[in-house]
């Protein structure tokens, strides 16, 4: 039966395809799919390590058995006798083959989905006890895939998005291997998602996360389809089912009809026509109508990206999320010459053009580690983040600050420091950054000039720019987290996210008077926020004087076809009329 699901648009575009329902605790086995030939020795795969397993327990029951009521209550013995039972089910023995033979999964990833499946139909049991058998099904699960880690395997490189064969012509012939898949989790970190890069999924949908939640940023960076915020999405979608995700406007279609399929089968490839149009303005400079040259930059996450970024026509990196280098480690903190090769390897792969390097910005809703949530504080995004954690960690800043220093002798750097408030704050990173020069003095290291600048993303900062603009040589606004905090609202929150308004016009007069007293000064301001690559912000952010936005390479020749269609000479009226509105909103057209 067809159903939607409403959520938030993340990532634009239309995806088709079969539901992969992933718990976010078993995002970190493999997927990738296996050739034919292969389905044979993976199914062995499983086998040997399931077959492990029941000699393990096997094992145990002997020697439990030997042993008095004390020393192995009652309870073990039953435990163990459930585990063997669940292992040798035969609903898993054949699903876990369904998946390897008919889809081609590798097995790791068909023994997961096969969890999936079962885990579900536990969840409906009325019965409590057979209910919490689901928690021996995971255990066992992860004990096979442990056994399985030591059986090696055929191993092939996941098929990028671009490999996949499948169209959607093909998808409605062929039902069986080779269509999209959608990735379906509660949630996700920003960690995980950037980890599908390359991976085999056409989109994704999470029960959580709001617009601008990291996740979210990372998913828009992929460009491919997705929806946060499903609410019980991972808990309506079944393992298998045809789902539709429509990026641009947040909602979900589960088991859709042949008609449904083919007008989102058309609106898809709509889109890749515009997409196909736009392309035609790679090399069209960023004019305006009355002659105003804007800046496009790019806002990546990995070295690689920088690639990405000069191919989709930006003129430079202004924001490198240099934090993703440091998540998922854990506590491996990048040391100074990896990092310095990274940050070397991002300025080269930008031939010339600048690069700006964002300090480490961990915290909130990017953990450095996912397995540690900040559980302990009530408001993370409101404690240890950003440039208070580097103040807190000099050693660990330190050995940022030397590296970025080190690739400025490869070209144009520019340092960024996130999350600044206190006229003390600045202080001391400017000591440190004089300290890391010392550091490569004494050690006779090269390294290059750098101008430094300072997210304007805390009201506090944006109250007090006259201390900001003495100190820095440029000023890039983080709107993401300047509406977070102006307005209280939690960017990760999808219960929140109705007020999440980038067009409130306290956040708006924060905007306006930040890029007005930069330019009285002469200090380049950008912005480097979602609102940068949000086409229904470029002409207001124009109006307001902006000359300068970074954002996701994927949304560089959206907003360069509205730069080339506006007149900032008529905008820069109509935005001082907009700041003097209760409600911007009503008079922005979306
Ligand atoms: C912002 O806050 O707008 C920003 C660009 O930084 P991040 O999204 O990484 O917090
Ligand atoms: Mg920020």
């Amino acid at each position: 039966m067809t159903f939607s699901i409403h959520g938030l648009p993340v990532a634009r575009g239309i995806a088709i395809g079969r539901a992969v329902l992933v718990a976010s605790s078993r995002l970190d086995v493999a997927h990738y799919f296996i050739e034919p030939s292969q389905v044979e020795a993976e199914i062995n795969r499983v086998r040997d390590g399931r077959d492990a397993v029941v000699e393990e327990i096997h094992r145990l029951q002997e020697s439990i058995a030997q042993m008095g009521p004390k020393e192995a209550p009652h309870e073990m013995a039953a435990l163990l006798e459930v585990h063997s039972m669940l292992l040798q089910d035969d609903e898993l023995a054949q699903g876990v083959k369904h998946w390897i033979k008919d889809r081609l999964y590798n097995a790791e990833w068909a023994l997961t989905s096969q969890l999936e499946v079962v885990a579900r139909q536990f969840d409906e049991m009325e019965d409590d006890y057979l209910r919490e058998r689901k928690a021996d099904l995971e255990q066992i699960t992860e004990r096979v895939l442990r056994a399985m880690r030591g059986v090696s395997s055929p191993l092939i490189q996941p098929l990028g998005r671009g490999e996949r064969k499948s169209s959607q012509q093909d998808l409605l012939l062929d039902d069986t291997v080779d269509v999209p898949l959608i990735l379906v989790a509660h949630d996700l970190s920003p960690a995980d998602m950037l980890q599908f890069k390359q991976s085999v999924f056409a989109g994704f949908i999470t029960d959580v996360g709001g617009k601008t939640s990291h996740t979210a940023i990372v998913a828009r960076s992929l460009d491919i389809p997705a929806v946060v915020g499903a609410r019980l999405g991972s808990q309506l979608i079944r393992q298998d089912d045809w789902v539709i995700i429509d990026g641009d406007a947040g909602v979900v279609v589960v088991d859709p009809s042949a008609i449904i399929l083919a007008e989102y089968g058309f609106k898809q490839r709509q889109g890749e026509l515009a997409r196909g149009r736009l392309a035609r303005l790679l090399h069209t400079p960023a004019v305006t109508l009355d002659g105003q040259k804007i800046e496009l930059l790019a806002n990546i996450e990995m070295p690689d990206d920088a690639v990405g970024a000069v191919n989709a026509g930006a003129v430079g990196v202004g924001l490198f999320r240099s934090e993703f280098m440091f998540m998922g480690r854990h506590g491996k903190l990048p040391n100074e010459e990896e990092q310095f090769l990274a940050y070397r390897r991002a300025v080269e792969g930008m031939q010339g053009l600048p690069v700006t390097i964002r300090t480490v910005d961990v915290g909130a809703d990017k953990p450095l580690d996912d397995t540690v949530r900040d559980n302990a504080h009530l408001n993370p995004a409101l404690g240890l983040r950003a440039i208070r954690w580097s103040l807190a960690e000099p050693t660990m800043f330190l050995t940022q600050l030397r590296a970025i220093l080190r690739a400025a002798a490869f070209g144009q750097v520019r340092m960024l420091i996130p999350m600044l408030a206190h006229a003390s704050q600045i202080r001391q990173t400017m000591s440190l950054i004089d300290h890391a020069r010392v550091q490569l003095d004494n050690r006779g290291v090269a390294y290059g000039p750098v101008q430094i600048g300072a997210m304007i993303e805390i009201p506090a900062a944006a109250l007090t720019l006259r201390v900001f603009l003495k100190y820095f040589d440029f000023l890039s606004i983080g709107t993401n987290d300047l509406i977070q905090y102006t307005l209280a609202i939690d960017r990760a929150d999808e219960s929140v996210a109705h007020l999440y308004d980038p067009l409130h016009p306290a956040v708006l007069r924060l905007i306006a008077d930040t890029i007005a007293q930069g330019q009285a000064q002469g200090k380049p301001v950008s912005v480097c926020g979602e609102m940068a690559g949000d086409v229904t912000c470029t002409k207001l952010l124009l109006g307001l004087g902006l000359r300068s936005f970074s954002m996701h390479p994927t949304q560089i020749l959206a907003v360069k076809q509205e730069i080339l269609r506006a007149d900032t000479g008529k905008l820069a009226g109509w935005a001082t009329q907009l700041l003097a509105e209760d409600e911007p909103a009503l008079r922005v057209v979306k």
